[in-house]
C-alpha cells in the first residue's frame, strides 16, 4: 500500500488523516470471499488492501453453537494448501472429529487463514465509494480516504434481509430477522414464533429450546423438510466448469440452469440436516406446516403480537417475539457504500448484471458472493464457490497489469 499525501486536507480530521493511501485493489468486506480474493491477489503479487470486519457476518450475524452444514472439505484458499484441513492438521483433529463444524472452528479457521497468508485487513467499514479517473476513492468510517485501481466487493447477505410485508404491523423490539437474533439469553421463559421452514428456521428453535425459551411456535408455507444427510459433492463439477469454461452458467440454456437451481434447491432447502429434530423438544416446539400468517393484531402498544393463521380455524397464536427465518432476497441498492455508484451499475432482478470475471457495467468494479449468483450460479453463494471465485477474478486482474 502507497501513502498519498492530501491536495486538500481537510480541517478538523484527526492525526494522520490528511494522507491518503492508495492501493491497486480494494477489496470491500473480510469474509469467506474478499479474504479469499485478496489472499490470492497477495500471492500474484497483487498490491491489496481490505477493508472490513474480519469473518464479521460469521461473528455478529450467526449464534454461537451454530453447527455448519458445510464439511471440513470447505475452504478459502485458491491454491489448496491453506485448507481447513490442513489448519485441522495443525491443530492435532482430524475432520470427522469436529462434524458437524462448529461455527466457531470456521472463525478461527477464518482468522488463521488471514494470518497465514498475512492478507491485510483494515477493520472496519467502508462508507462511500466513488469513481476517480484512474480508478476510486474510498472513505472509509473512521474518515479515512483510500485510492484504488480496481474495487472488488464482497458484500454477503447481509444487506439482503427479506421480511414478509406484515411484519411491518410487528414492532421493532418484538421482532428481529434471524440474523440478528443471535443471543438468545434474554428470551429464557418467554414465547418465540419463528416464521420460515428451512435450516435457520429449526436450527433456531433448536437453538432457543436449548436456552430455556418457554414455547417455540415454527410456522411456514410448505410442508415439513425432510432432515436427511446431504452430500455437496455435486457442486464439484459445477465448479470445476465454472473455472474451465468463461462464462459457463450463462451460456446454459434455461433448462439446464432451472434443473442446477432446482438440485441445489433440493439439498438446500428441501432437506435439513438429520442432528436437527432430535433437538426440537416437543414440549417446547410446535410446528404449523402448510400454514401462514394472516393478520397480526394490537403488536404496536401491547406486550405481546397476536397472529392468526392461514388454517381453517383461522387460529391465533401469541408471541413474545418473533423471529423471521425469511431468507434473503438480492437489492443492490440496499449496499450503502455502493449508493454513488448504483446509477451506473447495471442490474437484473436486484442482482447487479456481470461479466464473465465479475465485473460490472462500472469498469473497474467487481462483485462476487451471493450477489453474482444470477450469472454465475446458486453455488456462488456458498463457501465452497470463493476460492474459484477469486482464481477467475484474480487471474482477469493479473492479465489485465500483465
Ligand atoms: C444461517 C446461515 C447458515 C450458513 N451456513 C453455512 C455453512 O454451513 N457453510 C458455509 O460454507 N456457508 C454457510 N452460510 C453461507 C455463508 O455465510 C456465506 O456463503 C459466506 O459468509 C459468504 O461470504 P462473503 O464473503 O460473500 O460475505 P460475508 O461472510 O457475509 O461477509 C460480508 C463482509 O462484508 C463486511 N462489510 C459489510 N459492510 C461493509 C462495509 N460498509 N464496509 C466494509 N465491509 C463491510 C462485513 O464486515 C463482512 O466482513 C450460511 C449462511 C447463513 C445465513
Amino acid at each position: 500500500m502507497h501513502l498519498l499525501v492530501s491536495a486538500d486536507p481537510q480541517a478538523g480530521r484527526e492525526p494522520g488523516m490528511d494522507t491518503i493511501l492508495s492501493t491497486d485493489v480494494l477489496v470491500v468486506g473480510a469474509g469467506p470471499f474478499a479474504l479469499s480474493a485478496a489472499a490470492l491477489a497477495r500471492d500474484y503479487g497483487i498490491d491489496t488492501q481490505v477493508v472490513g470486519r474480519p469473518m464479521g457476518f460469521w461473528h455478529e450475524h450467526m449464534p454461537d453453537g451454530m453447527l455448519l452444514r458445510s464439511g471440513v472439505d470447505w475452504h478459502l484458499d485458491a491454491a489448496g494448501v491453506h485448507t481447513l484441513q490442513a489448519y485441522l492438521e495443525e491443530q492435532g483433529l482430524t475432520g470427522d472429529e469436529v462434524l458437524p463444524v462448529p461455527v466457531g472452528l470456521f472463525r478461527e479457521y477464518g482468522e488463521w487463514f488471514r494470518h497465514v497468508k498475512q492478507v491485510p485487513v483494515r477493520s472496519g467499514l467502508v462508507r462511500d465509494i466513488a469513481q476517480r479517473e484512474t480508478g476510486f476513492e474510498a472513505e472509509l468510517a473512521d474518515g479515512q480516504r483510500l485510492r484504488a485501481k480496481v474495487v472488488v466487493a464482497a458484500p454477503g447477505v447481509c444487506y439482503f434481509r427479506q421480511l414478509p410485508p406484515w411484519a411491518a404491523g410487528v414492532p421493532a423490539r418484538r421482532a428481529a430477522h434471524s440474523c440478528d437474533l443471535v443471543c438468545f439469553d434474554d428470551l429464557a421463559g418467554r414465547r418465540v414464533l419463528i416464521v420460515g421452514g428451512r435450516q435457520s428456521a429449526y436450527e433456531w428453535a433448536a437453538l432457543l429450546a436449548e436456552h430455556d425459551v418457554e414455547h417455540v411456535d415454527i410456522v411456514h408455507r410448505h410442508p415439513v423438510p425432510r432432515f436427511e444427510p446431504v452430500s455437496w459433492a455435486f457442486f464439484d463439477d459445477y465448479i470445476d466448469s465454472t473455472l474451465q469454461v468463461s462464462g459457463w452458467w450463462r451460456r446454459l440454456t434455461a433448462t439446464e440452469r432451472e434443473a442446477i437451481v432446482m438440485r441445489c434447491w433440493r439439498a438446500g432447502r428441501a432437506t435439513l440436516e438429520p442432528w436437527l429434530p432430535a433437538r426440537l423438544d416437543p414440549a417446547v416446539v410446535h410446528l404449523w406446516p402448510d400454514t401462514d400468517v394472516v393478520q397480526v393484531h394490537g403488536g404496536a402498544t401491547g406486550d405481546s403480537v397476536r397472529v392468526t393463521l392461514s388454517n381453517s380455524d383461522s387460529e391465533t397464536l401469541t408471541a413474545d417475539h418473533v423471529v423471521f427465518a425469511t431468507g434473503y432476497a438480492p437489492d443492490l441498492a440496499r449496499v450503502p457504500y455502493l449508493a454513488g455508484l448504483l446509477e451506473h451499475i447495471a442490474t437484473r432482478n436486484g442482482f447487479p448484471v456481470l461479466d464473465e470475471n465479475f465485473q460490472t457495467a462500472v469498469p473497474g468494479l467487481y462483485l462476487t458472493g451471493f450477489a453474482a449468483t444470477q450469472d454465475f450460479g446458486p453455488f456462488l453463494g456458498f463457501v465452497k464457490a470463493a476460492p474459484a471465485a477469486a482464481t477467475i477474478l484474480l487471474r482477469h486482474l493479473q492479465a489485465r497489469w500483465a
